[in-house]
Protein backbone atom coordinates (compact mmCIF):
# COMPACT_ATOMS: atom_id res chain seq x y z
CA UNK A 1 0.00 0.00 0.00
CA UNK A 2 1.00 3.70 -0.57
CA UNK A 3 1.44 6.24 1.76
CA UNK A 4 0.33 9.01 -0.72
CA UNK A 5 -1.68 7.74 -4.00
CA UNK A 6 -2.54 10.58 -6.57
CA UNK A 7 -4.48 10.24 -9.01
CA UNK A 8 -3.92 12.40 -12.04
CA UNK A 9 -0.04 13.06 -13.75
CA UNK A 10 -0.86 16.59 -14.51
CA UNK A 11 0.78 19.46 -13.16
CA UNK A 12 -1.38 19.31 -9.93
CA UNK A 13 -0.16 15.61 -9.94
CA UNK A 14 3.39 15.57 -10.39
CA UNK A 15 3.64 18.65 -8.07
CA UNK A 16 1.86 16.63 -5.47
CA UNK A 17 3.84 13.71 -5.86
CA UNK A 18 7.64 15.66 -5.47
CA UNK A 19 6.15 16.81 -2.59
CA UNK A 20 5.64 13.57 -0.89
CA UNK A 21 8.20 12.03 -2.49
CA UNK A 22 10.61 14.11 -1.14
CA UNK A 23 9.22 13.86 2.61
CA UNK A 24 10.57 9.85 2.17
CA UNK A 25 6.76 8.68 1.93
CA UNK A 26 5.55 5.71 -0.38
CA UNK A 27 4.25 7.44 -3.04
CA UNK A 28 2.46 6.38 -6.44
CA UNK A 29 0.97 8.32 -9.40
CA UNK A 30 -2.28 6.54 -11.23
CA UNK A 31 -2.79 8.71 -14.57
CA UNK A 32 -4.85 8.13 -18.03
CA UNK A 33 -2.31 10.38 -20.15
CA UNK A 34 0.57 11.84 -18.31
CA UNK A 35 0.76 15.21 -18.48
CA UNK A 36 -2.38 15.92 -19.07
CA UNK A 37 -4.07 19.73 -20.62
CA UNK A 38 -0.69 20.57 -20.55
CA UNK A 39 0.06 18.09 -23.76
CA UNK A 40 -2.59 19.86 -25.81
CA UNK A 41 -1.09 23.21 -25.53
CA UNK A 42 1.33 25.03 -27.85
CA UNK A 43 2.48 27.93 -26.45
CA UNK A 44 3.14 29.12 -22.72
CA UNK A 45 3.67 32.14 -21.75
CA UNK A 46 3.22 32.67 -18.21
CA UNK A 47 4.44 30.33 -16.20
CA UNK A 48 6.50 32.27 -14.12
CA UNK A 49 10.45 32.33 -14.54
CA UNK A 50 10.30 30.35 -17.77
CA UNK A 51 9.64 32.94 -20.59
CA UNK A 52 8.47 31.08 -23.15
CA UNK A 53 7.77 27.04 -23.74
CA UNK A 54 5.60 24.92 -25.11
CA UNK A 55 2.88 21.70 -23.54
CA UNK A 56 4.97 18.74 -24.71
CA UNK A 57 8.10 20.07 -23.43
CA UNK A 58 6.76 21.05 -20.14
CA UNK A 59 4.97 17.72 -19.90
CA UNK A 60 8.20 15.99 -20.59
CA UNK A 61 10.14 18.68 -17.85
CA UNK A 62 7.05 17.27 -15.25
CA UNK A 63 7.59 13.75 -15.75
CA UNK A 64 11.47 14.22 -15.75
CA UNK A 65 11.32 15.78 -12.25
CA UNK A 66 8.89 13.28 -11.12
CA UNK A 67 11.49 10.25 -11.73
CA UNK A 68 14.00 12.00 -10.24
CA UNK A 69 12.17 10.53 -6.96
CA UNK A 70 11.33 7.53 -6.25
CA UNK A 71 7.56 7.36 -7.49
CA UNK A 72 5.46 4.72 -8.62
CA UNK A 73 4.30 6.04 -12.09
CA UNK A 74 1.51 4.18 -13.50
CA UNK A 75 0.43 5.67 -16.64
CA UNK A 76 -2.34 4.80 -18.82
CA UNK A 77 -4.33 4.28 -15.76
CA UNK A 78 -7.84 5.43 -15.45
CA UNK A 79 -9.72 5.07 -11.97
CA UNK A 80 -13.43 4.43 -12.03
CA UNK A 81 -14.24 4.67 -8.15
CA UNK A 82 -13.06 5.64 -4.91
CA UNK A 83 -13.88 3.65 -1.80
CA UNK A 84 -13.48 5.37 1.61
CA UNK A 85 -11.49 3.57 4.39
CA UNK A 86 -13.47 1.15 6.59
CA UNK A 87 -12.17 2.87 9.84
CA UNK A 88 -10.51 6.32 10.67
CA UNK A 89 -6.34 5.63 9.44
CA UNK A 90 -7.31 2.87 7.03
CA UNK A 91 -6.78 2.20 3.81
CA UNK A 92 -8.61 4.13 0.94
CA UNK A 93 -9.09 2.13 -2.17
CA UNK A 94 -9.01 3.33 -5.67
CA UNK A 95 -10.44 0.89 -8.55
CA UNK A 96 -8.84 1.04 -12.06
CA UNK A 97 -10.56 0.60 -15.61
CA UNK A 98 -8.29 -2.60 -15.76
CA UNK A 99 -9.79 -4.05 -13.05
CA UNK A 100 -7.00 -3.58 -10.75
CA UNK A 101 -7.09 -1.80 -6.96
CA UNK A 102 -4.92 0.46 -5.59
CA UNK A 103 -4.86 1.11 -1.85
CA UNK A 104 -3.15 3.69 -0.22
CA UNK A 105 -3.53 6.06 3.72
CA UNK A 106 -4.15 8.99 1.82
CA UNK A 107 -5.36 10.07 -1.90
CA UNK A 108 -4.44 13.46 -3.76
CA UNK A 109 -7.00 13.68 -6.12
CA UNK A 110 -5.74 15.55 -9.49
CA UNK A 111 -7.90 14.47 -12.40
CA UNK A 112 -8.24 18.20 -13.66
CA UNK A 113 -10.80 19.23 -16.40
CA UNK A 114 -11.21 19.30 -20.15
CA UNK A 115 -13.43 22.72 -21.84
CA UNK A 116 -16.58 22.00 -23.36
CA UNK A 117 -16.46 22.20 -26.88
CA UNK A 118 -18.85 23.75 -29.19
CA UNK A 119 -18.46 20.58 -31.92
CA UNK A 120 -18.87 22.12 -34.91
CA UNK A 121 -16.78 21.53 -37.95
CA UNK A 122 -13.35 23.32 -38.13
CA UNK A 123 -12.96 23.57 -34.14
CA UNK A 124 -10.91 21.07 -33.56
CA UNK A 125 -9.27 21.93 -36.63
CA UNK A 126 -7.86 25.30 -35.69
CA UNK A 127 -7.52 24.67 -31.91
CA UNK A 128 -4.60 26.10 -30.84
CA UNK A 129 -4.38 27.99 -34.40
CA UNK A 130 -7.37 30.94 -33.68
CA UNK A 131 -9.54 28.45 -31.59
CA UNK A 132 -8.29 29.19 -28.21
CA UNK A 133 -10.20 28.54 -24.58
CA UNK A 134 -8.19 30.70 -21.86
CA UNK A 135 -8.01 34.03 -22.60
CA UNK A 136 -5.67 34.46 -19.37
CA UNK A 137 -3.13 32.07 -21.70
CA UNK A 138 -3.76 33.42 -25.00
CA UNK A 139 -5.10 36.58 -24.68
CA UNK A 140 -2.30 38.43 -25.70
CA UNK A 141 -1.68 36.65 -28.83
CA UNK A 142 -4.27 38.34 -30.21
CA UNK A 143 -3.26 42.05 -29.59
CA UNK A 144 -5.02 44.22 -31.61
CA UNK A 145 -6.73 41.35 -34.05
CA UNK A 146 -10.50 40.73 -34.05
CA UNK A 147 -11.89 37.84 -32.11
CA UNK A 148 -14.97 36.38 -30.55
CA UNK A 149 -15.83 35.21 -27.39
CA UNK A 150 -18.82 32.11 -27.54
CA UNK A 151 -20.76 31.98 -24.46
CA UNK A 152 -22.65 34.59 -22.56
CA UNK A 153 -21.91 32.91 -18.50
CA UNK A 154 -19.90 34.75 -16.49
CA UNK A 155 -17.21 33.28 -18.15
CA UNK A 156 -18.29 34.40 -21.19
CA UNK A 157 -18.31 37.75 -20.40
CA UNK A 158 -15.10 37.80 -18.28
CA UNK A 159 -13.54 36.48 -20.89
CA UNK A 160 -14.85 39.52 -23.56
CA UNK A 161 -14.32 42.12 -20.71
CA UNK A 162 -10.69 41.12 -20.55
CA UNK A 163 -10.06 40.54 -24.30
CA UNK A 164 -11.62 43.88 -25.07
CA UNK A 165 -8.54 45.71 -22.91
CA UNK A 166 -6.19 43.87 -25.38
CA UNK A 167 -7.79 43.20 -28.71
CA UNK A 168 -9.32 45.67 -31.64
CA UNK A 169 -12.95 43.88 -31.54
CA UNK A 170 -14.45 41.23 -29.71
CA UNK A 171 -18.03 39.68 -30.53
CA UNK A 172 -19.67 37.73 -27.62
CA UNK A 173 -22.02 35.57 -28.90
CA UNK A 174 -24.66 34.26 -26.76
CA UNK A 175 -27.06 30.66 -27.98
CA UNK A 176 -29.87 32.41 -25.65
CA UNK A 177 -31.68 35.02 -26.06
CA UNK A 178 -30.14 36.42 -22.72
CA UNK A 179 -26.62 36.64 -21.29
CA UNK A 180 -26.60 35.13 -18.16
CA UNK A 181 -23.56 36.79 -16.55
CA UNK A 182 -24.08 38.48 -13.38
CA UNK A 183 -25.68 42.04 -13.74
CA UNK A 184 -22.28 43.74 -13.10
CA UNK A 185 -20.45 42.40 -15.60
CA UNK A 186 -23.10 43.03 -18.39
CA UNK A 187 -23.30 46.31 -17.50
CA UNK A 188 -19.57 46.92 -17.79
CA UNK A 189 -19.53 44.63 -21.17
CA UNK A 190 -22.40 47.40 -22.49
CA UNK A 191 -20.02 49.85 -21.76
CA UNK A 192 -17.12 48.75 -24.19
CA UNK A 193 -16.66 50.55 -27.22
CA UNK A 194 -15.12 47.95 -28.90
CA UNK A 195 -18.00 45.04 -28.02
CA UNK A 196 -20.36 43.49 -30.39
CA UNK A 197 -23.43 41.49 -28.30
CA UNK A 198 -25.27 39.17 -30.81
CA UNK A 199 -27.54 37.50 -28.85
CA UNK A 200 -29.86 34.09 -30.00
CA UNK A 201 -27.07 33.37 -32.19
CA UNK A 202 -25.68 29.86 -33.11
CA UNK A 203 -22.37 29.32 -34.03
CA UNK A 204 -22.04 26.82 -36.83
CA UNK A 205 -18.47 26.60 -38.27
CA UNK A 206 -15.38 27.56 -37.72
CA UNK A 207 -13.50 28.88 -40.36
CA UNK A 208 -9.99 29.33 -41.63
CA UNK A 209 -7.19 29.12 -44.34
CA UNK A 210 -5.63 26.13 -43.83
CA UNK A 211 -3.27 27.38 -40.88
CA UNK A 212 -5.17 29.71 -39.37
CA UNK A 213 -8.60 30.90 -38.09
CA UNK A 214 -9.97 33.79 -40.29
CA UNK A 215 -13.91 33.40 -39.53
CA UNK A 216 -16.71 31.76 -38.03
CA UNK A 217 -20.72 31.46 -39.27
CA UNK A 218 -23.40 31.66 -37.01
CA UNK A 219 -27.31 30.93 -36.94
CA UNK A 220 -29.76 34.00 -35.96
CA UNK A 221 -32.29 31.60 -34.49
CA UNK A 222 -35.11 33.90 -34.79
CA UNK A 223 -34.48 34.74 -38.57
CA UNK A 224 -32.64 31.32 -39.35
CA UNK A 225 -30.39 33.21 -41.41
CA UNK A 226 -26.72 32.37 -41.71
CA UNK A 227 -23.78 35.00 -41.27
CA UNK A 228 -20.40 35.44 -41.50
CA UNK A 229 -17.85 37.09 -38.75
CA UNK A 230 -14.38 37.95 -40.21
CA UNK A 231 -11.81 37.63 -37.42
CA UNK A 232 -9.00 36.13 -36.14
CA UNK A 233 -9.30 34.45 -32.52
CA UNK A 234 -12.22 32.31 -31.32
CA UNK A 235 -12.65 32.39 -27.68
CA UNK A 236 -14.25 29.37 -26.34
CA UNK A 237 -16.33 30.01 -23.01
CA UNK A 238 -19.43 27.21 -22.60
CA UNK A 239 -18.02 25.63 -19.75
CA UNK A 240 -15.14 23.75 -18.19
CA UNK A 241 -15.86 20.15 -16.79
CA UNK A 242 -14.69 18.70 -13.89
CA UNK A 243 -13.08 15.17 -14.43
CA UNK A 244 -14.91 13.92 -11.14
CA UNK A 245 -17.98 11.47 -12.38
CA UNK A 246 -16.03 8.68 -10.99
CA UNK A 247 -16.11 10.57 -7.59
CA UNK A 248 -19.88 10.61 -7.69
CA UNK A 249 -21.37 9.55 -4.76
CA UNK A 250 -18.48 9.16 -2.36
CA UNK A 251 -16.55 12.73 -2.60
CA UNK A 252 -18.35 16.10 -1.98
CA UNK A 253 -19.00 17.81 -5.34
CA UNK A 254 -19.59 21.40 -6.34
CA UNK A 255 -22.98 22.06 -8.18
CA UNK A 256 -20.47 22.26 -11.06
CA UNK A 257 -19.40 18.69 -10.43
CA UNK A 258 -16.27 20.49 -8.43
CA UNK A 259 -14.60 18.77 -5.26
CA UNK A 260 -14.79 20.67 -2.57
CA UNK A 261 -11.33 20.92 -0.73
CA UNK A 262 -10.91 23.14 2.55
CA UNK A 263 -7.54 25.78 2.51
CA UNK A 264 -5.29 22.59 2.82
CA UNK A 265 -6.62 20.94 0.59
CA UNK A 266 -9.07 18.17 2.33
CA UNK A 267 -12.40 16.69 0.66
CA UNK A 268 -14.94 15.65 2.69
CA UNK A 269 -13.49 12.17 2.98
CA UNK A 270 -10.72 12.00 5.77
CA UNK A 271 -7.38 11.27 4.08
CA UNK A 272 -8.54 12.40 1.03
CA UNK A 273 -7.44 15.64 -0.74
CA UNK A 274 -7.50 17.33 -3.90
CA UNK A 275 -5.50 19.74 -6.26
CA UNK A 276 -5.70 21.95 -9.19
CA UNK A 277 -8.45 22.17 -12.09
CA UNK A 278 -10.59 19.15 -10.48
CA UNK A 279 -11.70 21.36 -7.73
CA UNK A 280 -12.68 24.33 -6.32
CA UNK A 281 -10.10 26.40 -6.29
CA UNK A 282 -10.57 29.25 -9.17
CA UNK A 283 -8.69 30.27 -12.09
CA UNK A 284 -8.01 27.25 -13.80
CA UNK A 285 -3.98 27.50 -14.25
CA UNK A 286 -0.86 25.99 -14.57
CA UNK A 287 1.13 27.94 -12.17
CA UNK A 288 -2.13 27.13 -9.31
CA UNK A 289 -2.37 24.19 -10.35
CA UNK A 290 1.07 23.05 -9.24
CA UNK A 291 0.46 25.21 -5.88
CA UNK A 292 -2.42 23.83 -4.63
CA UNK A 293 -0.81 20.06 -5.66
CA UNK A 294 2.34 20.74 -3.33
CA UNK A 295 -0.75 22.24 -0.30
CA UNK A 296 -2.61 19.17 -1.15
CA UNK A 297 0.55 17.29 -0.60
CA UNK A 298 1.78 19.03 2.69
CA UNK A 299 -1.76 18.58 3.91
CA UNK A 300 -1.79 14.87 3.04
CA UNK A 301 1.54 14.30 4.95
CA UNK A 302 0.43 16.17 8.09
CA UNK A 303 -2.55 14.24 8.04
CA UNK A 304 -0.40 11.17 8.01
CA UNK A 305 1.60 12.07 11.07
CA UNK A 306 -1.41 12.62 12.88
CA UNK A 307 -3.28 9.61 12.15
CA UNK A 308 -2.31 6.36 14.06
CA UNK A 309 -2.02 3.45 12.12
CA UNK A 310 -5.17 1.25 12.41
P1 LIG B 1 -4.86 18.35 -15.92
O1 LIG B 1 -3.75 19.01 -16.62
O2 LIG B 1 -6.20 18.31 -16.57
O3 LIG B 1 -4.40 16.84 -15.62
C1 LIG B 1 -5.30 15.86 -15.20
C2 LIG B 1 -4.62 14.52 -15.14
O4 LIG B 1 -5.54 13.55 -14.63
C3 LIG B 1 -4.17 13.95 -16.48
O5 LIG B 1 -3.00 13.19 -16.29
C4 LIG B 1 -5.35 13.05 -16.87
O6 LIG B 1 -5.00 12.06 -17.81
C5 LIG B 1 -5.66 12.46 -15.53
N1 LIG B 1 -7.00 11.90 -15.36
C6 LIG B 1 -8.22 12.42 -15.64
N2 LIG B 1 -9.21 11.58 -15.28
C7 LIG B 1 -8.59 10.50 -14.72
C8 LIG B 1 -9.05 9.28 -14.13
N3 LIG B 1 -10.37 9.00 -14.01
N4 LIG B 1 -8.14 8.40 -13.68
C9 LIG B 1 -6.80 8.65 -13.77
N5 LIG B 1 -6.30 9.78 -14.31
C10 LIG B 1 -7.20 10.70 -14.78
N6 LIG B 1 -2.63 27.20 -18.25
C11 LIG B 1 -1.64 28.10 -18.09
O7 LIG B 1 -1.26 28.40 -16.97
N7 LIG B 1 -1.03 28.65 -19.20
C12 LIG B 1 -1.38 28.35 -20.48
O8 LIG B 1 -0.81 28.87 -21.44
C13 LIG B 1 -2.42 27.38 -20.66
N8 LIG B 1 -2.85 27.06 -21.90
C14 LIG B 1 -3.79 26.09 -22.04
C15 LIG B 1 -4.15 25.71 -23.34
C16 LIG B 1 -5.06 24.70 -23.54
C17 LIG B 1 -5.40 24.28 -24.94
C18 LIG B 1 -5.67 24.06 -22.41
C19 LIG B 1 -6.66 22.95 -22.60
C20 LIG B 1 -5.35 24.47 -21.12
C21 LIG B 1 -4.40 25.49 -20.93
N9 LIG B 1 -4.04 25.92 -19.64
C22 LIG B 1 -3.03 26.83 -19.49
C23 LIG B 1 -4.68 25.38 -18.43
C24 LIG B 1 -3.79 24.33 -17.77
O9 LIG B 1 -3.38 23.39 -18.73
C25 LIG B 1 -4.54 23.66 -16.61
O10 LIG B 1 -4.95 24.63 -15.67
C26 LIG B 1 -3.65 22.64 -15.88
O11 LIG B 1 -3.16 21.67 -16.77
C27 LIG B 1 -4.43 21.95 -14.76
O12 LIG B 1 -3.64 20.98 -14.16
P2 LIG B 1 -4.25 19.74 -13.40
O13 LIG B 1 -3.09 18.93 -12.97
O14 LIG B 1 -5.21 20.20 -12.38
O15 LIG B 1 -5.14 18.94 -14.47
Amino acid sequence: AFDVLVVGGGPAGAAAAIYAARKGIRTGVAAERFGGQVLDTLGIENFISVKETEGPKLAAALEQHVKEYDVDIMNLQRATALVPAAAPGGLIEVKLENGASLRSKTVIISTGARWRSMNVPGEMEYRTKGVAYCPHCDGPLFKGKRVAVIGGGNSGVEAAIDLAGIVAHVTLIEFDSKLRADAVLQTKLRSLPNVTILMSAQTTEVHGDGQKVNGLSYKDRISGELHRVDLEGIFVQIGLLPNSDWLKGTVELSPRGEVIVDDRGQTSVPGVFAAGDVTTVPYKQIIIAMGEGAKASLGAFDHLIRTSVA
